[in-house]
């Protein structure tokens, strides 16, 4: 999208899109300048966020083809972000054609590209909700209607949680979203960790997010995180920094010194 494009009924330009930064730093062309400026910030703070997000997009490939691999059929994707290459539906669908997804966003500008993608795929579904009220996903007539709670559902939180600021909060709202799930379901999860950052670059970066749509990023560590897979069984190697979470290629050792995104999967005795 660029500068003197039409833009869209409802798209507040002048402010930025969280999931437009994503965009950016994925090499998209789906963001405005309100979007490329503020990420040009973070990433001026942070050199490797472009890398981050590959690395969160390449983890998200490996965390659906496992779970297809464990016998889930069923997901809903909150925080689905503007398509890119191998959109989680696409993923799925690959590796067996009978899956359902239901993708959950809150920016009316994903919302928009979600439905236009899908338009022709019957599996798949696009919900406007808010992560902030975790029940009216949980219980939305149209994720019931598509998908069967009876059976494994997988409920993906990818680079969404840590812009929940309050850490009870977040977990109330992943205990909201685990509280349906019947045995064999998984909770997959990645969220923004400061690694070695020092606090005046976590508080800078703060202040680029504090003016974006989702007003705030908070990283949370290991320990923070594993209080959401608290009586489920974590999948190995845990919870670790995603490009080391089951690496497809060579072996890759965690480094927790590292900014970036901690990742984990968990399946619901
Ligand atoms: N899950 C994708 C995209 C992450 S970008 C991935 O990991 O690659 C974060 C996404 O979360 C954006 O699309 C943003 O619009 C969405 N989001 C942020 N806060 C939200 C909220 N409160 N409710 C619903 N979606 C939200």
């Amino acid at each position: 999208m660029s500068d003197g494009e039409r833009v869209p009924i409802g798209i507040d330009p002048s402010t930025p899109s969280v999931a437009r930064m994503y965009d950016y730093y994925l090499g998209g062309k789906d963001n405005f300048a309100s979007d490329r400026e503020a990420a040009e910030k973070i990433w001026r703070l942070v050199p490797e966020v472009k890398q981050i997000a590959r690395d969160n997009r390449d983890f998200l490939i490996r965390v659906i083809r496992t779970l297809v691999d464990n016998g889930v059929r069923q997901f809903v994707d909150i925080g689905t972000g503007l398509p890119t290459q191998q959109n989680v539906h696409e993923v799925a669908l690959l590796r067996a054609p009978e899956c359902r997804i239901a993708y959950v966003d809150n920016d009316p500008i994903v919302l928009t590209h979600a439905r236009a993608l899908l338009a022709d795929n019957e599996q798949t579904i696009v919900v406007d909700a808010d992560l902030l009220r975790p029940k009216s996903i949980i219980d939305h007539p149209d994720i019931r209607k598509h998908l069967d709670f009876g059976r494994p559902v997988a409920i993906l939180l990818f680079a969404i949680l840590h812009f929940v600021p309050d850490d009870a909060e977040a977990l109330k709202i992943v205990n909201t979203l685990r509280a349906p799930l019947a045995p064999g379901s998984h909770l997959a999860v990645s969220h923004g960790y400061a690694g070695d950052l020092s606090d005046e670059t976590i508080r800078a970066g703060q202040e680029v997010y504090s003016r974006a749509s989702a007003g705030s990023v908070v990283p949370r560590t290991a320990d923070v995180l594993a209080a959401y897979f608290d009586g489920l069984k974590v999948l190995a190697p845990g919870i670790v920094p995603v490009d080391a979470w089951r690496p497809e290629w060579d072996e890759v050792k965690p480094d927790f010194g590292k900014p970036g995104l901690l990742g984990g999967v968990a399946e619901v005795p």
